[in-house]
């Protein structure tokens, strides 16, 4: 038998991800070409529209809204391929799935997202939605961080962003004022202190944007440290390590909730890729 005919297909588009930059760019090239030959490469049957997030951690929506079928973004006639890419082989023009299926194209577009690295802060993992830790970052997540805003009576509350890349980049800062509204909604403002803790050097990296944003977090007596990494969550003692990226030195806050915005990183299969290896 012709194995390359039962485990080979070639496309002249792949695109390596259906989430809304995959089918965004999907939905242009069916509108653009007369004749497409395109194919997505998903493996998730549903889709998610994340920027809702952090109204759902804010209180707003129900996580449900932000999920769709993922087969009602696939263009009429684009070919759907519900496999996860483990290897790109840019100098053979072709990817390699899980299934052990070889795709080959003659062009490639990259559009699987950004990976979070949990396990990147020591403590964290097994411990979101219980002691005041949450985070917005995850769909099963996200439900837990308004339970966790709505239920706080007071004290000591942490919002974090590290030092990597993060996909939107005031989704860390934007959960924050929320929860500082409702905190005043419920009276239980100035029983409390609202803290941002970032590895970024200043509160937003669009000098014009900062400047604004400087006087929102003055106006609603939020504190700042800057240059500084969530490394390490101790939940039995509500203690949050946090290291400067300036002098390595480790500095220990005491939280009563947390949200954590985790590491992020080009997801494994890129990195290890000649994509990465050259750039
Ligand atoms: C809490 C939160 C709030 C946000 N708020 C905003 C906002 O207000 N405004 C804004 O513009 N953006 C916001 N964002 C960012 C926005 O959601 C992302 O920028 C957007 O989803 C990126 O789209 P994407 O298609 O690149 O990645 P994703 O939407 O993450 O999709 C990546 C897709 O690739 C697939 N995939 C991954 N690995 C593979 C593989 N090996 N093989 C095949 N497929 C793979 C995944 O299954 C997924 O479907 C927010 C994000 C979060 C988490």
């Amino acid at each position: 038998m012709n194995t390359r005919a039962v485990n080979t297909e070639h496309h002249r588009i792949v695109i390596v991800g259906g989430g809304s930059a995959g089918i965004s760019v999907a939905a242009r090239l069916f509108n653009a070409l007369k004749h497409p030959d395109v194919a997505i490469i998903e493996p998730s049957e549903d889709h998610y529209y994340q920027p809702l997030w952090t109204l759902v951690g804010g209180g707003v929506f129900r996580k449900e809204r932000s999920r769709r079928a993922e087969k009602a973004f696939i263009p009429q006639g684009a070919t759907w391929i519900k496999e996860r890419v483990t290897e790109l082989c840019p100098n053979e023009n072709k990817v390699i799935t899980d299934g052990n299926r070889t795709i080959e194209y003659d062009y490639l577009i990259l559009a699987a997202g950004i990976q979070i690295d949990w396990g990147r802060i020591k403590g964290l993992e097994g411990h979101l939605r219980q002691g005041g830790l949450c985070t917005n970052y995850a769909y099963d997540q996200c439900e837990g961080t308004w339970d966790t805003i709505r239920n706080f009576t007071g004290g000591d509350a942490i919002f974090t962003q590290p030092s990597s890349a993060i996909k939107c980049g005031g989704a860390p800062q934007k959960i924050m004022y929320l929860a500082d509204d409702h905190f005043r909604k419920t009276h239980v403002r100035d029983k409390s202190t609202i803290t941002f803790i970032s590895g970024t050097p200043s509160i937003f990296s669009v000098k014009e944007y900062a400047q604004v944003l400087n006087q929102v977090i003055q106006r609603k007596g939020i504190d700042t440290l800057y240059k500084h990494d969530l490394v390490e969550i101790r939940p039995e003692s509500h203690e949050a390590v946090f290291r400067s990226l300036e002098t390595g030195n480790e500095v220990v806050k005491h939280y009563d909730m947390m949200h954590v915005t985790p590491f992020m990183s080009a997801p494994d299969f890129i990195k290890r890729s000649p994509f990465a290896q050259t750039a």
